[in-house]
């Protein structure tokens, strides 16, 4: 079959990949209508990760199931699925907590395990034809039939419930104010969570123009970080001490203004901008690897982490992958309500053959790209 194949930095292909078969009772597979290019996909594609030649990516993915394990029990053939980005087991201590980002069964001397991502397991990732599904009854969610909805539902595997996540981890309650870190997709799945959840105003800073607009078409207030300190703008917005909730949906690959690479000026602006004893959400990634970092401590995860302010301010931070299965059924019942409608992000919709390109300008952060959903087999949506 055709997959999106890692060729080194900056380079991938679509190659001829061996296709996937039942390897456990337990597994199906799926044939891919749809899988999304991720921003986490980026830190690889650049060669910022340990990710080796060879991998095939693609962890936000959805299509219809072609075979079944004999020891599926929930499933069936020509089901419509969407598979959360976490591999994971269902019955392991996290996994019964709805941690299921943390499993300790499916990639062993590793909490966590994921398809087509480095150090995540010997999961083949699904920007292909087809997909291996493990623990199908717990890693698939079932879908509504027919094509509806096509793309709210493939942003359930990871960018919805990723963002939705970023505000549990902030702690958002209804009429607060939260201060949004990175104006991407997950950015703005974070953003709109926070309005979903009630806040009263929601706060996105970037310097892509055309990614602050997205975030004020859904209601949100821009801030352009290339004039001027955001936590500053933020805080004189508001007339108060700062916000009660902030999120970092930018990690590691933080930049100054300038465009010079700070990785951890995205979470010392949050210590500025949250209030004292407020909530802070990390989903941005964080790596205890990074071999193109700009400094020799910043390649092992050592940020300078202004840990002094963080701590005289009494805030609180939660981080860590998202558990996307724990919301993906709720968050699919509100797009099947009408209530959501997370795929005003999706920018592009192209076919396989055009990921190499799709990549490179997805990269470049071209304007107008924002998420590209890719479709390995059926036709483009009209
Ligand atoms: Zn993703
Ligand atoms: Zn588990």
């Amino acid at each position: 079959m055709k997959a999106v194949v890692y060729q080194g930095p900056y380079e991938v292909a679509v190659s001829d990949v061996e296709d996937p078969r039942i390897q456990d009772p337990q597994d199906v597979l799926v044939k891919i209508s749809t899988t999304c290019i991720c921003g986490s996909d980026l830190h690889m594609y650049e060669g910022r990760t340990d990710a080796e030649p060879g991998i095939v990516f693609g962890h936000e993915n959805m299509g219809v199931i072609e075979e079944v394990g004999s020891g599926v029990t929930s499933l069936r053939r020509g089901q419509r699925v969407v598979m959360p980005f976490n591999v994971a087991c269902g019955f392991c201590r996290n996994c019964r907590a709805g941690k299921t980002a943390f499993c300790e069964v499916v990639n062993p001397g590793f909490a966590g395990g994921a398809y087509g991502y480095v150090s995540m397991g010997p999961y083949t990732g699904g920007q292909a034809e087809y997909l291996r599904v493990p623990f199908a009854d717990f890693n698939c969610v079932p879908l509504p039939e027919g094509s509806e909805h096509e793309s709210d539902f493939a942003l359930l595997a990871d960018i919805f419930p990723t963002g939705y996540h970023a505000t549990e981890l902030a702690g958002v309650r209804p009429g607060e104010t939260v201060a949004v870190y990175g104006a991407g997709p997950v950015g703005l799945m974070a953003a709109y969570s926070a309005l979903l959840k009630g806040a009263r105003q929601v706060f996105v800073v970037d310097k892509v123009a055309d990614r602050l607009q997205l975030a004020e078409r859904i209601g949100a207030t821009p801030i352009d970080f290339s004039r001027g300190d955001p936590a500053e703008q933020i805080t004189d917005a508001l007339g108060d001490s700062g916000t009660d909730r902030g999120i970092d949906a930018v990690g590691y690959q933080a930049t100054a203004a300038e465009g010079e690479e700070q990785p951890a000026i995205v979470l010392n602006q949050l210590v500025d901008t949250v209030r004292p004893t407020g909530g802070i959400g990390t989903v941005g990634l964080y790596l205890p690897s990074d071999p193109g970092a700009p400094n020799e401590n910043a390649a092992q995860g050592l940020l300078l982490f202004d840990i002094g302010r963080f701590f005289e301010r009494g805030l609180r931070m939660g981080t860590g992958q998202a558990d996307a299965k724990a919301y993906a059924h709720q968050l699919r019942d509100l797009i099947i309500a009408g209530r959501a409608e997370p795929s005003f992000v999706v920018s592009q919709q192209v076919p396989l053959s055009e990921a190499p390109d799709a990549y490179a300008r997805f990269d470049k952060r071209e304007p107008g790209y924002s998420k590209v959903l890719l479709h390995p087999n059926a036709d483009l949506p009209a």
